[in-house]
């Protein structure tokens, strides 16, 4: 890590607000968040990470959608999308030269105790390597979120599909595959459905057909997979959302977790067993994901 970049966003749900006048660059070294603060004492709040490629954000849209669409399911006030955009540009502005970075831009629901005052920022530094897990690839563990594949409808209130601050199982889970020496984890259903990994998407290929867990089964609409798609369609292949049983690995050609800083990471064991990965099939998706236009 070098010095993050930290941008203040001041009134960051007022549909008014210009990013003149709510924008503020700070030390990142100094504190800048209330103790009180909702997001800190409850991880009452939401939060977007997208990517920085040669100073160019990726997906901004479909991050903001996603944005917007996890505020609702908290039913905090809508943030406004033109200070988060402009939050971001404003940091890469800021960042030491141009290369791969990351951006987290943040929403909670302000001061516990107070009235509703959310509370906006966005933070940037640059990327880890992630070499050899887009190569090589990651070896993963199938482990239990605890849930049916019905939570979003029968349990609504648990907000599968929401990306909130509250990140603590998701990592929980990476420490309990550090145990079982493996490197990340694909969650699935009390009921034999495959989800989703904890900070990425699962997308599947069966033959000629690339297939993700649909998002109806509590998972987010990973802006990564989106664009594996894209990529897939572009090599003929056909595209499909829906659930998946656990037993359906046995048949997968070939997996990916993609995340918008990791991309796609090929997965080359489960559980133990070894998965084949096709060493030019992943460089060409990465090099496709790299080179997205917004
Ligand atoms: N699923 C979960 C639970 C995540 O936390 C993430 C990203 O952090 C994703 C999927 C992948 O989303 P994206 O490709 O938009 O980064």
């Amino acid at each position: 890590m070098t010095s993050p970049v930290v941008v203040l966003i001041d009134s960051p749900t007022d549909p008014d607000a210009a990013p003149a006048d709510s924008l503020r660059l700070v030390d990142a070294r100094a504190p800048h968040i209330d103790v009180m603060d909702l997001g800190i004492t409850r991880g009452d709040g939401i939060f977007e990470t997208v990517g920085i490629i040669d100073g160019r954000v990726q997906s901004v849209d479909e991050h903001l959608r996603r944005f917007a669409r996890s505020a609702a399911l908290l039913e905090l006030p809508a943030p406004n999308p033109e200070l988060f955009r402009a939050a971001v540009e404003l940091g890469i502005a800021h960042l030491p030269g141009v290369g791969d970075a990351f951006c987290k831009y943040v929403l909670t629901r302000g001061r516990e105790g107070g009235p509703l005052d959310p509370t906006g920022y966005a933070y940037l530094d640059v990327n880890p390597d992630w070499t050899r897990e887009r190569t090589i690839g990651i070896s993963v563990v199938l482990l239990s979120r605890g849930y049916q594949l019905d939570v979003q409808t029968a349990a609504p209130w648990l907000l599968q599909g929401a990306k909130t601050l509250s990140y603590a199982v998701n990592r929980a889970v990476l420490r309990e595959a550090g145990r079982r020496n493996a490197d990340d984890v694909i969650f699935t259903t009390t009921d034999g459905y495959l989800l989703e990994g904890p900070t990425s998407s699962l997308v599947l290929r069966f033959g000629d057909e690339l297939v993700t867990p649909a998002q109806s089964g509590g998972v987010l609409h990973g802006t990564t997979q989106i664009g594996t798609f894209e990529w897939g369609s572009g090599r003929g292949m056909r595209t499909g959302y829906r659930h998946v049983r656990v037993e359906e690995l046995d048949h997968a050609d070939a997996l990916w977790l993609t995340s918008s800083q990791r991309l796609a990471a090929p997965v080359n064991a489960i559980d133990g067993r070894a998965l084949a990965v096709d060493a030019d099939e992943t460089a060409s998706l990465n090099a496709y994901l790299r080179g997205r236009q917004l």
